[in-house]
C-alpha cells in the first residue's frame, strides 16, 4: 500500500452509538477531539434540507423525533425483514427500499442506512479536517467482528459516499488488541470483551511472534447499553401505569426524552449508588422513585449474563479454557458499567483490563493500522476470523459450506459441483451464510448464474466454485466448468446491498458533498437553518432561564452576533462553521432544556390524552 508520507489516514470508530476518529501522530496514535468532544453522537437530525450531526442533533431528537436518525448502524446492510424486532423502538420511519434494503423516510426524502452513515463520516472527517488543518481522504473504519458481508460491504459505501477511500474495514476488537500494544506480547491469549451501544462482541485473540490471530469471535449485533435503556424505560412507564391505574403509552417526543432520561440514570448509576427519578405528570400527580445501583443490576442482570454466555461460548470455540485467558480488554461504554467488569472477571477468571478509556480504544487501534497502511509501522501481520460459515445451496436446499466460520482471513476455499439435469446449460448459484443445514436457515447473500455451458449430461459438468474472503473480509465467488472452460466472471451484489451504479449516484447526491457546494441553494438552506437555531436559542433562553453561567453567556453571544454578522455574506463555509459554533455554545443551554422537557410534553395534559 502506497501513500505518501505527509497524507493522514484516519481511523474511525463508527459506532451505533458514537463515533470518533483517531489519527498516528508523531508520537503515536492520538484521537482527534479533546475530552467529550472528541465522541460524536451518531445521530443526525435532517430538517429543511440541512443535516446536523452529533450533539446538537440528539438534543433536536427531543423536540423533532422523526426527523432524528439514531443506531443507524442497526440498519446497515440490513432488510426490513432483519429488523422486525427493532423498528418498534425506532421513532423514525424505516420503509423497504430496493433489493431487499431498507430506506429511512425523513425531511421528505427516503435515505439508505449508507448515505446517513455517510453524514456521520463526513462530519468526522471535516471536524478532523478542521483540527489537523489537511483535507483527509482516506480512511480505516472498524466494524463488529459479527458484521457479514453485506454490513462490511454497505460501511465501505458509507465511505466512499462520504469522499472517503476505505483502505481497510478492521474488526473492533483487532482494532482494541492493536490500541493496547498486544502485538509486542510474546506469547498470549486475550480476551477481548466489547459492550457497546447496540452491539456485544468477545473476541478471542492469541498474539504470538508480533502476530495477531483472532481464534473465535461471539456476539450478538442486537444487544447493547440501549437494552438497558429500554429495560429502565420499561420498569418507569410500567410503575407509572400501574401507579396511576390508566392504560398510558407515550407520543414520541416523550419517548425520546425518557430514553435520553433512561440513559442518564444508568450512567449516574455507574458511579452512584442510587439515583433519583422524578417525573410531573400534571394536575398535581408525580412519579417519584429512587432506584439503587442494586435494582439496576437485577434489571440488567438477564442481558449482562447473555454477555457471559458467549464469552463461555467463544472460549469453547477457541478451545481455551479460562485458565488459558492471559489478558482481558474491556471495550464499550457500557464496560464502565461496574457489575459488568465484575462479572466478566469472575467468568475469564482475570481482572479485566481497562487502561485506555473503554469509549477510545477502538478508534485509537484504527488509528494505529492506518499507521502500519501509512508505512510507519511495518512490524506486523493481522489475522482475522470470519464470523459465519459460508457456502451454496445444493440440491434439495441443502446449504454446502466451503469455508467454515472461525476460519482466518484472508482464505481461500473450492469445491467442484456439477448439475442434475441432462443438457443444462446454465447453473444458479446461490451463496449462503450461516451455520444451520437447511437453506431456509441460512442468510442469502446473493445469486448469479453461471451460464453459456455446452449441453453435457446430468453430472458431466465439473463447475469449480471458489470462495475468496480478502484481508478486508469481503466475500469474492468465482465459478469455472472446467470441462468447457467456460469461466464465468461474477460480480455479487449482496441481497442486502447498494449496487455499484446506487453507490455511484449517491457520491453525486450526496449530503456531505453538498458542503462543497458553494451554490445559491446552499446559503438559502444555511440560512434557513440558521433562522432556525438562533429561534431555538431565543426560545431556550427563555424557557430555561439562568441555565447559563456568565462566561456560558458571553460565549453564547459571541456566537450568535458571528452567526448574525455572517448570514448577510455569502460564505456558506463559515455560515456553516458560526452555526456549528453557536450549536456548541448553545449546548449547555439544549442540555438544561431536555431536563425540562421531560416534565413538560407530560405535563398540562390529562393522563387519557398522552395516548396515541
Ligand atoms: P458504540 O460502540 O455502540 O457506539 P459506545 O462504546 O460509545 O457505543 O458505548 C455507548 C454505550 O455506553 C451507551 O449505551 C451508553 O449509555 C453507555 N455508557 C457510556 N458511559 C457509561 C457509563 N458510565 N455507565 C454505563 N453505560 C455507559
Ligand atoms: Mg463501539
Amino acid at each position: 500500500m502506497n501513500t505518501r508520507e505527509n497524507e493522514i489516514i484516519l481511523g474511525i470508530d463508527l459506532g451505533t452509538t458514537n463515533s470518533l476518529a483517531a489519527w498516528y501522530a508523531p508520537g503515536g496514535p492520538e484521537v482527534i477531539g479533546a475530552g467529550d468532544d472528541a465522541l460524536v453522537p451518531s445521530v443526525i437530525a435532517l430538517e429543511h434540507g440541512a443535516a446536523t450531526v452529533g450533539t446538537a442533533a440528539k438534543a433536536r431528537a427531543v423536540l423533532n423525533p422523526l426527523g432524528t436518525v439514531y443506531s443507524v448502524k442497526r440498519l446497515m446492510g440490513r432488510g426490513l425483514a432483519d429488523l422486525a424486532d427493532e423498528l418498534g423502538f425506532l421513532p423514525y420511519h424505516v420503509v423497504q427500499g430496493a433489493h431487499d434494503t431498507v430506506r429511512v423516510e425523513v425531511d421528505g426524502r427516503l435515505l439508505s442506512p449508507q448515505e446517513l452513515s455517510a453524514i456521520i463520516l463526513g462530519e468526522v472527517r471535516h471536524r478532523a479536517e478542521q483540527a489537523l488543518g489537511r483535507p483527509i481522504a482516506k480512511a480505516v473504519i472498524t466494524v463488529p467482528a459479527y458484521f457479514d458481508d453485506a454490513q462490511r460491504q454497505a460501511t465501505r459505501d458509507a465511505g466512499r459516499i462520504a469522499g472517503l477511500e476505505v483502505l481497510r474495514i478492521v474488526n473492533e476488537p483487532t482494532a482494541a488488541a492493536l490500541a493496547y500494544g498486544l502485538d509486542r506480547r510474546e506469547n498470549a491469549t486475550i480476551a477481548v470483551y466489547d459492550f457497546g451501544g447496540g452491539t456485544f462482541d468477545v473476541s478471542i485473540l492469541h498474539v504470538e511472534g508480533g502476530v495477531f490471530q483472532v481464534l473465535s469471535t461471539h456476539g450478538d449485533t442486537h444487544l447493547g447499553g440501549d437494552d438497558l435503556d429500554r429495560a429502565l424505560i420499561d420498569l418507569i412507564t410500567g410503575e407509572i401505569r400501574d401507579r396511576f391505574g390508566e392504560a398510558l403509552s407515550f407520543p414520541p417526543a416523550t419517548r425520546q426524552a425518557l430514553r435520553q432520561f433512561a440513559e442518564a440514570t444508568k450512567i449516574r448509576l455507574s458511579a452512584e449508588p442510587s439515583a433519583a427519578v422524578e417525573i410531573d405528570l400534571g394536575e398535581g400527580r408525580a412519579y417519584r422513585r429512587t432506584i439503587t445501583r442494586g435494582q439496576f443490576e437485577t434489571l440488567a442482570a438477564p442481558w449482562v449474563e447473555r454477555t457471559i454466555g458467549a464469552c463461555r461460548e467463544a472460549m469453547d470455540a477457541a478451545g481455551v479454557a479460562p485458565g488459558g485467558i492471559d489478558e482481558v480488554v474491556m471495550v464499550g461504554g457500557s464496560t464502565r458499567i461496574p457489575m459488568v467488569v465484575r462479572r466478566v472477571g469472575e467468568v475469564f477468571g482475570r481482572e479485566p483490563y481497562t487502561a485506555i478509556d473503554p469509549d477510545r480504544v477502538v478508534a485509537l487501534g484504527a488509528a494505529v493500522q492506518a499507521g502500519i497502511l501509512g508505512g510507519h509501522r511495518r512490524d506486523m501481520l493481522l489475522l482475522d476470523v470470519t464470523p459465519l460459515s459460508l457456502g451454496i445451496e445444493t440440491l434439495g436446499g441443502a446449504m454446502g459450506k466451503l469455508i467454515l466460520r472461525n476460519s482466518t482471513v484472508p482464505c481461500k476455499a473450492s469445491e467442484v459441483f456439477t448439475t442434475s439435469a441432462d443438457g443444462q446449460t446454465s447453473v444458479d448459484i446461490h451463496v449462503l451464510q450461516g451455520e444451520r443445514e437447511l437453506v431456509a436457515d441460512c442468510r442469502s447473500l446473493g445469486r448469479f448464474k453461471l451460464a453459456g455451458l455446452p449441453p453435457m449430461p446430468a453430472g458431466a459438468p465439473r463447475i469449480r466454485v471458489t470462495f475468496m474472503i480478502d484481508a478486508n473480509g469481503i466475500l469474492h465467488v468465482r465459478a469455472v466448468e472446467e470441462r468447457s472452460g467456460r469461466t464465468a466472471s461474477i460480480q455479487i451484489t449482496p441481497s442486502h446491498g447498494l449496487t455499484g451504479e446506487e453507490v455511484q449516484r449517491m457520491v453525486r447526491e450526496s449530503w456531505t458533498h453538498a458542503r462543497e457546494d458553494m451554490t445559491a441553494h446552499r446559503m438559502i438552506d444555511l440560512r434557513n437553518e440558521a433562522g432556525r437555531i438562533l429561534a431555538a436559542i431565543d426560545k431556550a433562553l427563555a424557557n430555561v432561564p439562568g441555565a447559563l453561567d456568565d462566561a456560558q453567556q458571553r460565549r453564547l453571544d459571541d456566537a450568535v452576533a458571528r452567526l448574525k454578522a455572517l448570514l448577510g455574506g455569502g460564505d456558506p463555509d463559515a455560515v456553516y462553521e458560526a452555526m456549528t459554533a453557536a450549536n456548541e455554545a448553545a449546548a449547555p443551554l439544549t442540555e438544561a432544556q431536555m431536563d425540562a422537557v421531560l416534565s413538560r410534553t407530560v405535563k398540562g395534559r390529562k393522563l387519557d390524552e398522552v395516548g396515541e
